[in-house]
C-alpha cells in the first residue's frame, strides 16, 4: 500500500495502474475509519482492480462553530485499517495541498441541497460537492463509492456527476449498523455510554416508520408525530427534524407515495447524528 501526500504522487500512481489496464475505484472519506468505511472499500475491491481512498477532513464543508477542529484524525490507525482492507493507495493531503490559495471556484448543486440537511447546515453541500469535484479530478476514478448513511450527499453527488458529465459512476452502498441498529459513524465516539444507548432510538424510530407505512398509514404528519414519540423516550435526544421526502427530488411529502426517503437528524449533547431509510411503497 502506498501513501500519497501530494496531488502529483497520487496522479502518478493512478496513471501507472491505469497503464496496466486496471479499473480505478475511489472511496472519499474524512478518516476515523470504521466498519462503514471498510464496507465501501470491500465493495470497491469487488468492482474495481485498484482502490484509492482519500482521508481528508475538508474544511470547506464545516460551518462556523461546527466540529472541524475536534473531528478525530487518527491517521496511524486509519492507515493500518486501509492496509488490512487491501487498499492500494491512501491519498492523505494537507489542507494546504487541497486549498493552496483562497478558494473562489465552487461547485453548487441547487434545489437538492436546499432541502433536509441543507437547511440546518448552510454551505455544507457546497463544500462537499467542491471537494468531491476536486478529488474526482485528481484521482480520475472509474467508480466512486459512497454510503447510503449520507443519503442526501449521495443524491447530490450523483446529480453533480450527471449535470457536469463527469466520466465516472457513483455506487451507493448500504448503511452499516451496530447490532442495536445505530448507524456506525465517526461522530459516535463523541457520545458517552448512556448517550450511545439513547442513540439506538434513532433507528427504532425509522423502523417504526417502515412499519406504519407497511400498515397503510400514509399521512406524513401522523408518521412523524409517532416517530417523535419514539425519540422522546430519551430526554437526551433533541430532534432537529424528521422528514419524509420524495427519494429523487427530496421534496417533502404530505402523503406517502412512491419511493420515500425518511431522514432523521437529532442532537445528543453537542453531537449531531443523522440516519435515514429508503422505503419503496410499491414493494410493501
Ligand atoms: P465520512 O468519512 O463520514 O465523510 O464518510 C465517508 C463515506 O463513508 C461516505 O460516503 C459515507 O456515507 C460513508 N459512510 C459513513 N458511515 C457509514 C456507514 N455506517 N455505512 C455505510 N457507509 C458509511
Amino acid at each position: 500500500m502506498k501513501v500519497a501526500k501530494t496531488i502529483e504522487s497520487v496522479r502518478r500512481l493512478v496513471k501507472a495502474a491505469r497503464g496496466k489496464g486496471k479499473k480505478i475505484g475511489f472511496v472519499p472519506t474524512m478518516g476515523a475509519l470504521h466498519i462503514g468505511h471498510i464496507s465501501l472499500i470491500k465493495k470497491a475491491k469487488l468492482k474495481t482492480d485498484f482502490v484509492v481512498i482519500s482521508i481528508f477532513v475538508n474544511p470547506t464543508q464545516f460551518g462556523p462553530g461546527e466540529d472541524f477542529e475536534k473531528y478525530p484524525r487518527p491517521l496511524k490507525a486509519d492507515l493500518e485499517i486501509c492496509k488490512k482492507a487491501g487498499v492500494d493507495v491512501v491519498f492523505a493531503p494537507t489542507a494546504k495541498q487541497m486549498y493552496p490559495r483562497e478558494n473562489i471556484t465552487w461547485v453548487n448543486v441547487e434545489k437538492l441541497t436546499e432541502q433536509l440537511f441543507g437547511r440546518s447546515r448552510p454551505g455544507h453541500f457546497r463544500g462537499v460537492t467542491t471537494v468531491c469535484a476536486k478529488l474526482f479530478n485528481i484521482v480520475a476514478p472509474d467508480l466512486a463509492f459512497f454510503g447510503q448513511k449520507d443519503a442526501q450527499q449521495a443524491i447530490v453527488i450523483k446529480r453533480m456527476v450527471a449535470d457536469l458529465n463527469m466520466p465516472l459512476k457513483i455506487v451507493v452502498c448500504p448503511t452499516v449498523r451496530q447490532p442495536d441498529g445505530l448507524a456506525v459513524s465517526s461522530r459516535n465516539q463523541y457520545l458517552a455510554a448512556q448517550q450511545k444507548k439513547d442513540a439506538a432510538l434513532i433507528y427504532k424510530s425509522l423502523q417504526k416508520c417502515r412499519q406504519m407505512i407497511k400498515d397503510g398509514i400514509s399521512n406524513s404528519k401522523t408518521i412523524i408525530s409517532r416517530m417523535r414519540k419514539v425519540l422522546q423516550q430519551a430526554p437526551s435526544i433533541k430532534i432537529e427534524y424528521i422528514s419524509l421526502v420524495d427519494a429523487e427530488t427530496l421534496r417533502e411529502l404530505d402523503k406517502i407515495t412512491g419511493k420515500v426517503l425518511t431522514a432523521v437528524v437529532v442532537k445528543i449533547g453537542s453531537t449531531r447524528l443523522i440516519d435515514n431509510i429508503l422505503i419503496d411503497t410499491e414493494k410493501k
